[in-house]
């Protein structure tokens, strides 16, 4: 089932509702042929110095590459820094859903593939596929990858 089911609801409010469960971020970094590596919600647990900035338990959490952690990597594979926080994934709903409502409203596909952005912090996005009514997009944080 995608993003509109069967229910009684405006098909708008379903897909707001509903949309963050049908994005999926892949790490830009790697070789899409290989199959898609995608990013994982991580707590950034060990970080005091962010606890005491924000506070706030949800602004601690951010998307990471699987292969940023050595348990997740083949031998002499390097280390992928590429990651986004919770504050940049919502931006991904936000510019998702404006690009849907169009679509939703006037009855036609849904289908974004092709849709490329770069977030106010830099961050490039490209929607990749769109299967089922759900929507995978590649995201490269290139302020990531460059700071040590
Ligand atoms: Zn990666």
């Amino acid at each position: 089932m995608g993003i509109c089911g069967k229910a009684n609801l405006p098909k708008e409010k379903i897909m707001v509702s509903n949309l963050w469960s049908h994005i999926h971020l892949v790490c830009g970094c790697h070789n899409l042929q290989d199959g898609y590596v995608l990013m994982e919600p991580h707590a950034a647990a060990a970080s005091n110095t962010a606890a005491s900035l924000y506070g706030n338990a949800s602004m601690n959490m951010f998307y990471s590459c699987p292969k940023y952690y050595p348990d997740n990597r083949k031998k002499g594979e390097p280390e992928c820094r590429n990651h986004v926080s919770m504050q940049e994934f919502e931006g991904v709903l936000g510019y998702i859903t404006d690009h849907l409502m169009p679509a939703i409203l006037s009855g036609t596909d849904m289908d974004l593939t092709g849709l490329k952005w770069t977030s106010k912090q830099g961050v490039n996005y490209e929607v990749i596929k769109y299967e089922k009514g759900d929507y995978y997009v590649k995201c490269v944080n290139n302020k990531a990858l460059w700071k040590k």
